[in-house]
């Protein structure tokens, strides 16, 4: 019998091809100097890919390191079996320290005040381990000034409660053609890294965009992340990639009514759309809470390998499409991927919403289950709300 989790009742989901995940962390493993380690980004539900089979599709790659962006990314992933270590890269609550300790959890951190209270919740003499945010101007989390890294590096050694084991910044422009402050960044960076007598094991500073770009910039980790899943950090990058990416995710649905309207019927929400002719309308269960949001009513998808247009208002869990015919109930209407001929990228529905390719897989809701596969078949699926 199949859990729950692996079961789900409606006819929409978001496909994600784990051989794709596998070969963009096997090139990128590739691409970066034997002493690199990979570090995969999971956070968001790895971009909305699902945490835990992207977490493990990346260590079985190459990657050694997974991060995310709060403990309770890392402990889901900790529940889930992931016996892999794990970065918080965002700020975590110092009273919770003791949580990430017995949980094998590194943590961030980039205050003296954030130690000496956390020291206060730490009773295990594993001690917590950290790596140390330095900001070379993101202007995000991150020390700034000498006296900051003294005070903290003095904290951190004064007794067992800690184990540094990484120091890191984070840059602004990394995927931008112009490389000024790249440049500057990293220059702070290594400026910074001077503070440091003992330097720990993990020094990292690579986003993708840094990783797939910047060698200088590899130190010996690179945090991977929009790249993994297939995706081009910007539309600028996408000349100078060193490697072709594999987009991972697609979105499927199914043609749940299909009815003729005659010239002049009106359809959806505020009667907007009005049948020009006599025509064929398709409904697919889909909506604004799942992600496909109402900015997308004039996207198209993909019918019979043919791209279709949407037609009146998105709904909250349903759109309607126009057909040029009628087409059986269960027909295959793709909104993200392949089908025959035509393809519809993360991209093209990221330059609709005007906005970036990392928004459009991670505002897929956790309505939409996610379903596996490897060499064209089906390993796994997971339904987040049952
Ligand atoms: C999200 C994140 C990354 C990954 O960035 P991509 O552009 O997705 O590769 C790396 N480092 C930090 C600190 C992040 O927050």
């Amino acid at each position: 019998m199949l859990d729950q989790q692996s079961r789900f009742f409606r006819d929409t989901w978001a496909e994600i091809n784990l051989d794709h995940i596998t070969y963009n962390v096997e090139s990128m493993r590739k691409y970066v100097a034997e002493d690199i380690e990979v570090f995969a980004v999971v956070k968001a539900n790895g971009y909305g890919h699902g945490d835990v089979e992207i977490a493990n599709a990346a260590l079985e790659a190459g990657a050694t390191y997974l991060a995310v962006a709060t403990l309770d990314e890392a402990l889901a992933l900790r529940q889930k079996g992931i016996t892999a270590p794990v970065l918080v890269l965002g700020a975590s609550r110092s009273e919770d320290a003791q949580t990430a300790v017995e949980n094998g959890i590194t943590l961030t951190i980039f205050q003296v005040e954030w130690l000496l209270e956390a020291k206060r919740f730490i009773d295990d003499t594993k001690g917590l381990s950290v790596h140390v945010k330095f900001d070379s101007g993101m202007g995000r989390l991150g020390i700034q000034r000498q006296e900051e890294w003294q005070a903290i590096e003095t904290e951190l050694k004064a007794g067992s409660h800690f184990k540094l084991e990484g120091i890191f910044t984070h840059f602004a422009t990394a995927d931008e053609i112009k490389v000024d402050y790249f440049d500057m960044q990293l220059e702070r960076f290594n400026q910074m890294l001077s503070w440091v007598d003992q330097k720990p094991k993990y020094i990292h500073a690579s986003n993708s965009a840094a990783g797939l770009r910047f060698a200088q910039s590899h130190f010996n980790a690179v945090r991977f992340g929009i790249s993994m899943y297939g995706l081009t950090p910007s539309l600028e990058m996408e000349s100078v990639l060193p490697f072709p990416l594999k987009e991972a995710f697609s979105l499927q649905t199914k043609l749940v009514h299909v009815k003729k309207l005659n010239k002049g019927e009106k359809v959806s929400y505020g009667a907007t759309y009005e049948a020009e002719a006599d025509e064929w309308v398709g409904t697919l269960p889909i909506g604004y809470a799942d992600g496909w949001i109402r900015k997308l009513g004039k996207q198209e998808v993909l019918v019979g390998g043919k791209r279709t247009p949407i037609v009146g208002r998105i709904c909250m869990d349903q759109c309607m499409i126009r057909l040029t015919d009628e087409l059986p109930l269960g027909t295959a209407v793709t909104l993200i991927g392949e089908q025959g001929q035509e393809r519809i990228s993360v991209n093209e529905i990221a330059q609709r919403l005007e906005t970036i390719n990392y928004e459009v897989t991670c505002q897929i809701s956790s309505r939409v289950p996610r379903v596996y596969k490897r060499a064209g078949k089906v390993v796994s699926v997971r339904n987040m709300i049952l």
